[in-house]
């Protein structure tokens, strides 16, 4: 069989081995969850995409009638997913991570940090809640945070972010606590046919094994920048947790976000966050007023650092 593969022959005995058909199982796939498994201490289950990993959790673990308490402020892609699961009578409410999850509500998802307002959740309140806890970590990385050890029973990355890295894969994963929470997610994504593509896994293996350099640099470089724009005169907050790699700030308003966002040089005007390539957008344009008219969202990459801050610097002289 070729490396393309999607089906595998049974055995002599005309039984089927561990692949035999890529819906349910994938040699390559199989390697990613192992490593991912690894870098966040439970077992990993692999979807196309972070939203398609949110999908299947939320749809694997509630039924109808019940009650998301979802961390505001979080990726707002997450709150329009669950109100479009709210026509199957999925209801969620909003509340503020920082503290506890509000009662009589049965999946606490929280995010590490929020997207784009960079709280941390209060992890510890969360734990002591009668209600199993997901973590979308995807902005913490495994070498920010471990949710898992933490008391969180899922850990949920948009792989398309830092552990994919280089703007050419779209996958999430969903790390379970328990291996039989990672079997019944399994089932229900062979089932329902929410199965990743093999080549996008190769290419998150590759990304894999530059993971933690990317991570540490990009860490390192975040704070020097976020301490850069905290004293600049047109920056009016700046939003960062210590942690990763990934801030907003916010200018006087949306004309002056504009201005900025379109006079880099360096750092790339596109959505998306985690690449080795430094992004800038103003949310304004996909949150309305969810956000600050004026809030930019930066994610930093791997250039030189003060190329970075000498870019962002000329920028702001026109907001
Ligand atoms: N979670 C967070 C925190 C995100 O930022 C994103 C995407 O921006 C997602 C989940 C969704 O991931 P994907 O775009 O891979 O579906």
């Amino acid at each position: 069989m070729d490396s393309h593969a999607i089906l595998w022959p049974y055995d002599e005995r005309g039984e089927p081995g561990d692949f035999f058909y890529a819906r349910y199982g994938h040699p390559i796939v199989a390697e990613a969850e192992a490593r991912l498994g690894e870098l966040d201490g439970g077992t990993a289950v692999l979807f196309p995409s972070g939203t398609g990993a949110a999908t299947a959790l939320a749809l694997a673990t509630l039924r109808p009638g019940e009650t998301v308490a979802l961390a505001e402020g979080a990726y707002f892609g997450t709150s329009r997913l669950f109100e479009t699961l709210s026509r199957w009578d999925l209801r969620y409410v909003e509340f503020d991570q920082t503290g506890p999850p509000p009662p009589g509500t049965q999946l606490v998802w929280l995010e590490a940090p929020s997207n784009p307002f960079l709280t941390m959740p209060d992890l510890e309140s969360a734990a002591a809640y009668p209600a199993p806890v997901v973590v979308d970590s995807t902005v913490a990385t495994p070498f920010g945070l471990r949710p898992l050890e933490h008391g969180a029973d899922y850990v949920l990355h948009s792989a398309t972010k830092y552990l994919g890295g280089h703007d050419d894969v779209l996958l999430g994963v969903v790390v379970c606590g328990s291996p039989e929470a990672a079997e019944s997610l399994q089932t229900f994504r062979g089932r329902t046919g929410i199965s990743p593509a093999p080549e996008p896994a190769a290419l998150l293996l590759r990304s894999l094994r530059t993971l933690e350099a990317r991570v540490r640099r990009q860490t390192g470089t975040a704070a020097l920048i976020a301490e850069r724009l905290a004293a600049h005169p047109k920056v009016e907050i700046v939003r960062y947790p210590g942690l990763g790699a990934l801030m907003s700030f916010d200018v006087a308003d949306g004309d002056a976000a504009k201005r900025v966002e379109t006079s880099t040089r360096v750092v790339v005007n596109a959505t998306s966050l985690g690449s080795v390539t430094s992004l800038i957008e103003s949310r304004a344009r996909w949150e309305g007023d969810r956000v600050p008219a004026g809030l930019l969202r930066l994610s930093v990459g791997l250039e030189d650092p003060d190329a970075i801050w000498a870019d962002l610097d000329q920028a702001l002289a026109n907001a």
